[in-house]
C-alpha cells in the first residue's frame, strides 16, 4: 500500500475494554483503495504509534462533523486486524461508530504521524498518558512484546476510576515478563484503595519514584490538551530539555 492515502475499511467487531470504552476492529488484509473498477484490495501497513482519520456516513451530524483522528491501538504485528480504541460519549460521530454493523465499510485516511519512536534506540523512554492517550503506547508495547525487543520503558497512565483503566491486565503481563518494562497506573478520583494502582495525579515525585535516570530519558506525552500542557509544565520544572520531549494531544475531550 502507498504511504498516505484514502482507503476503505471493513468493520469486523467491537470489544468492551472498560466502562464506556471500546476497541473497534477492522479488517487489515483486504483494505480497498482506488475508485470503481480501478479499485483493488491490499494489505494496510503502519508503524506502532501511528494514527488514521476516520470518516463516517452521518446523515445529520452535530457541529463536530463526520470525521475524527484515531491512533491505531493495535500493533503492526497483529496481522489480520487493526483496532482503534475510544470512549463513547455523546457526539453523533461516536454514536454512529458505536452502531457500526459487522461487514459495514467506512472511509479512512492515513497512516499519519510517526511518534519518533525508534525501536533500535536503547535510550530510556518514559511514556506519560492521560486516559485514552494510552493508545499509541499500547501499540508500541504490544509491538515490543511480539517482536521480543529489549527496550527500557516506563509507562505512566492515569484514569479517574479503576473501572475506566484499559489494557491493565495485558500490560501488567508484559511487564512481568520483561525486566526493562515498568507500567504505573494511577487513579485520580477513586476513593477505594487498590495496591496495584498509584493514587493521584502524575507529578514529578511519582516520576522520580519510578525513573532513576530521568534526566537522561526521552519523554513521550499523549492525552487531552489539559493533560498535555500540565505534563509539559512538570517536565520543564524537572529540567527536562525540549529536545527530550515528544508530545501529541487528543483534542475534543
Ligand atoms: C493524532 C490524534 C490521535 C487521536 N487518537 C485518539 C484515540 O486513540 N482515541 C480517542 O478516543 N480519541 C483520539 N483522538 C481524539 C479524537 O479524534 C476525538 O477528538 C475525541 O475522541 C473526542 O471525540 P468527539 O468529538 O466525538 O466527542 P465525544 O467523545 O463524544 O465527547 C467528548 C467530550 O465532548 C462533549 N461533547 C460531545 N459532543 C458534543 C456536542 N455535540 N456538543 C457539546 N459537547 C459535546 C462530551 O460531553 C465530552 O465531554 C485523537 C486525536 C488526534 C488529533
Amino acid at each position: 500500500m502507498k504511504k498516505v492515502e484514502k482507503f476503505e475499511l471493513e468493520f469486523l467487531k467491537k470489544e468492551k475494554m472498560a466502562r464506556n470504552t471500546y476497541s473497534f476492529y477492522f479488517d487489515r488484509v483486504h483494505v480497498k483503495r482506488g475508485l470503481g473498477k480501478r479499485g483493488f484490495a491490499g494489505y494496510f501497513n503502519f508503524k506502532p504509534g501511528q494514527y488514521i482519520k476516520i470518516y463516517l456516513p452521518i446523515s445529520n451530524p452535530d457541529e463536530r462533523g463526520t470525521s475524527r483522528y484515531f491512533t491505531i491501538s493495535s500493533s503492526p504485528t497483529d496481522k489480520d486486524f487493526l483496532t482503534i480504541t475510544t470512549r463513547i460519549i455523546r457526539s453523533s460521530f461516536k454514536l454512529t461508530l458505536n452502531s457500526l454493523r459487522p461487514g459495514q465499510k467506512i472511509s479512512a485516511f492515513g497512516p499519519l504521524g510517526y511518534f519518533d519512536f525508534d525501536p533500535k534506540s536503547k535510550k530510556q523512554k518514559v511514556f506519560l498518558a492521560g486516559g485514552i492517550g494510552i493508545t499509541p503506547f499500547h501499540s508500541i508495547l504490544r509491538y515490543i512484546d511480539h517482536k521480543k525487543l529489549d527496550l527500557p520503558i516506563v509507562l505512566f497512565v492515569s484514569f479517574p476510576f479503576k473501572e475506566e483503566a484499559i489494557f491493565f491486565d495485558e500490560l501488567k503481563k508484559i511487564e512481568s515478563e520483561k525486566p526493562n518494562i515498568k507500567t504505573v497506573y494511577t487513579l485520580t478520583k477513586e476513593e477505594n484503595y487498590y495496591p496495584e494502582f498509584e493514587k493521584g495525579r502524575m507529578g514529578s515525585n511519582m516520576i522520580k519514584k519510578y525513573v532513576q535516570n530521568y534526566k537522561n530519558s526521552e519523554f513521550f506525552v499523549v492525552g487531552p490538551e489539559a493533560f498535555e500542557s500540565s505534563m509539559l509544565g512538570i517536565l520543564n520544572k524537572m529540567g527536562i530539555l525540549k529536545n527530550q520531549i515528544f508530545n501529541e494531544n487528543f483534542p475534543g475531550y
